[in-house]
């Protein structure tokens, strides 16, 4: 299979953020890029150096002040505190409160949603490698029928115009965008990573030509807290095109890949002619996230059903963090998704 990815993705390297009451050891480490790099070589796919697809792709899935707020936050830092290591938010806005500040520090605040996306002097060009990684895929699952974007830092928690969530660019709604105005077909999102993918459904959430699914653990006491629930179906043109499958904490294979059936199901029943997988392998039992308990042989079944249809589909990496398995993980999805689409 065809493989992008972008050196510059290891650029990004956050130390820790705040979680569930103190600062940890962050997550989303560059390290995840080389386990990940290593993995497809081994699986010995094709794997290539995404082109450089400048802002136009962001600009689809993103409002104009948000990419503006990416490319300025660390050149304005000074404005925050002489000498400041990351651009960090230290307030937050809230639904009621929506004006948007002249300085830096109030515009952290209403682009960020948590504490877990410092941005330094190279959290920008990662975030653009990351999103070249995508469109590259996008591009090559045009022409080729399927292909994966090793994205990172991730994307599906960043909406029209915030992060969060380790995410700054939503590089599967980019995709996503890239296949829908290259092909002018209904696309289908399906997000299998342990999170909701709450930033991909605000994208899209008013919108019938992009369809949205996801399977993730029961946001009610887990990330992303405010979104993935069964009862948001879209709204207005994108009524009945959101899908929300929160499973219970623990959960295994079973239910995880009928699930991934039925987000299918969901994505034939509107009409889906083309597919991205938003594929983040943090469902896995060995993740640090711990919410669910999918095994390698239950990432080697999801990648024989998300290969099931005809689709053109780009394979785009959200989350999965280090653990002696993610490298297994991914090989497992690929192999068996290739594996079905050439018989
Ligand atoms: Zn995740």
């Amino acid at each position: 299979m065809k493989v992008f990815h972008a050196p510059k993705s290891v650029l990004h390297a956050p130390e820790s953020y705040f979680r569930r009451g103190r600062f940890i050891p962050h997550f989303e480490q560059p390290q995840r890029y080389d386990v990940m790099l290593q993995a497809v070589k081994e699986g010995g796919h094709d794997v290539q150096e995404a082109a450089e697809h400048g802002l136009e792709p962001l600009t689809l899935v993103h409002s104009e002040r948000y990419i503006h707020f990416l490319a300025e936050a660390w050149k304005r830092r000074a404005e925050i505190e002489p000498g400041v290591d990351y651009v960090l938010p230290s307030h937050f806005s809230r639904p009621e409160m929506s004006h948007y500040p002249e300085g830096l520090i109030g515009r952290v605040g209403f682009h960020m949603a948590d504490l877990s996306t410092p941005i330094h002097e190279h959290t920008y060009p990662a975030v653009l490698a990351s999103a070249n990684a995508a469109v590259s895929a996008a591009q090559a699952a045009i022409h080729h029928g399927y292909a994966y974007g090793l994205c990172r830092p991730p994307g599906h928690h960043a909406s029209t115009e915030s992060g969060g969530g380790f995410c700054f660019v939503n590089n599967t709604a980019v995709a996503a965008a890239q296949l829908q105005k290259a092909l002018g077909c209904k696309v289908g999102v399906i997000d299998i990573d342990v999170h909701h993918g709450n930033g991909t459904q605000n994208i899209f959430y008013h919108r019938d030509d992009v369809v949205t699914a996801s399977i993730h653990a029961d946001p009610s006491t887990f990330m992303p807290y405010y979104a993935g629930y069964a009862d948001e179906t879209g709204a207005g043109a994108g009524q009945g095109c959101n899908l929300n499958l929160p499973l219970p904490h623990g959960s295994g294979d079973e239910p995880y890949l009928r699930a991934i059936d039925d987000a299918l199901e969901f994505c034939a029943a509107r009409g889906v002619e083309a597919l991205v997988v938003a594929m983040g392998l943090d469902a896995s039992e060995h993740d640090p996230n711990g919410a669910l308990a999918v095994t390698t042989e239950g990432f080697r079944s999801a990648g024989e059903k998300l290969a099931a249809t005809t689709w053109p589909t780009a394979l785009i990496q959200e989350g999965g963090y280090l653990s002696e398995h993610l490298g297994d993980n991914l090989k497992a999805i690929l192999a068996s998704f290739e594996q079905t689409r050439t018989g």
